[in-house]
């Protein structure tokens, strides 16, 4: 059981050797949801030994290059490398004709069912739930159409031990509702309370990923409590009118997002490459929000950490 994020991507614009575009990988007991998919994400999965046959999903934030140029290489490599099973896209809807195109240019005829599912462009929704993570998008302020998401684990039910099962001779009918929290009232009367038979559940976590946008003061309440929260920050106060007219926003308009949302942690990314240390940009965040990391291409961050350290 766990929720984990790993940077595979956190620089704007153009690729160099150490600078990579937007991409993330997050592990929601080990269903894997690609996060973006900027040029080389396919590398970057290989330098972290992911094995990408894994991924079950892919979200696009918006069809700007840095964010979706390595798409077409990694359906291609899946195919080259035999994969059979379903691989599910989430987009606005031009980027389907877009990959049919370059698969019909290369005569391409894929091993794997592949679905696009349409992200829509004027309204805020529920975007995808199986049993385990609700996914919805949030309307950014971008230059073309840009789409955020917040992924919501859903509450897990509490543990009952089988001892306390055989003890007291639960009928199976009636586990479900002790999983949920009830007490459990014995066909001769007697009440055994919840937490005499089961244990504490794991904390559901939750993540809102807010690509390139321009600060939008709305976004806050949208995500308000959420766990993790990465936010573009691709220029630093200085550049803020540059920001406002390229759909960027600076550092500190992310933190004032994260303060206002009461998130537990903000994590920046999306860096101009003009900052040679981007630690200034964590300096001008924590001025209105203390708990800020810096994004870097890698990184792995295990959100029961970030719960317990906050
Ligand atoms: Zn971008
Ligand atoms: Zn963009």
């Amino acid at each position: 059981m766990s929720f984990k994020l790993t940077i595979l991507g956190c620089s704007s614009a153009v690729p160099d050797l150490d600078k990579h575009p937007s991409s993330q990988l997050l592990n929601s007991n080990e269903n894997l949801f690609l996060i973006d998919c900027g040029e080389g994400t396919q590398i970057r999965l290989r330098e972290r030994n992911i094995n990408f046959q894994r991924i079950s999903h892919v979200l696009i934030s918006h069809l700007h290059g840095d964010h979706f140029y390595g798409l077409i290489g990694l359906i291609n490599s899946m195919h080259l490398l035999g994969r059979k099973k379903e691989l599910h896209i989430f987009s606005h809807f031009e980027l389907k004709n877009i990959i049919n195109s370059q698969l019909q240019v290369a005569s391409t005829i894929l091993n794997y069912p592949l679905f696009f599912h349409e992200i829509p462009k004027d309204s805020e929704e529920v975007i995808f739930e199986n049993d385990e993570i609700i996914i919805e998008n949030i309307l950014l302020d971008h230059r073309i159409h840009c789409s955020g998401f917040i992924f919501r684990e859903k509450k897990y039910l509490r543990k009952i031990e089988r001892e306390n099962i055989i003890k007291h001779n639960i009928p199976d009918f009636y586990l479900n509702k002790i999983r949920s929290g009830d007490d459990y009232k014995s066909p001769t009367g007697e009440i055994i309370k919840n937490k005499q038979i089961t244990k504490k559940a794991r904390q559901a976590n939750s993540y809102a990923y807010c690509s390139d946008t321009r600060f939008k003061k709305s976004i806050s309440k949208k995500i308000s409590g959420i766990d993790l929260l990465y936010h573009e920050s691709t220029f630093n106060e200085k550049h803020k009118n540059l920001a406002k007219k390229t759909g960027h926003s600076t550092a500190l308009q992310a933190a004032n997002i994260a303060n206002e949302a009461q998130v537990k942690c903000l994590l920046l990314g999306h860096f101009s490459k003009r900052y040679k240390d981007v630690n200034l940009l964590k300096i001008e965040a924590q001025k209105v929000f203390k708990n800020v990391i810096l994004a870097e291409n890698g990184m792995q961050l295990n959100f029961k950490e970030i719960i317990q350290n906050n």
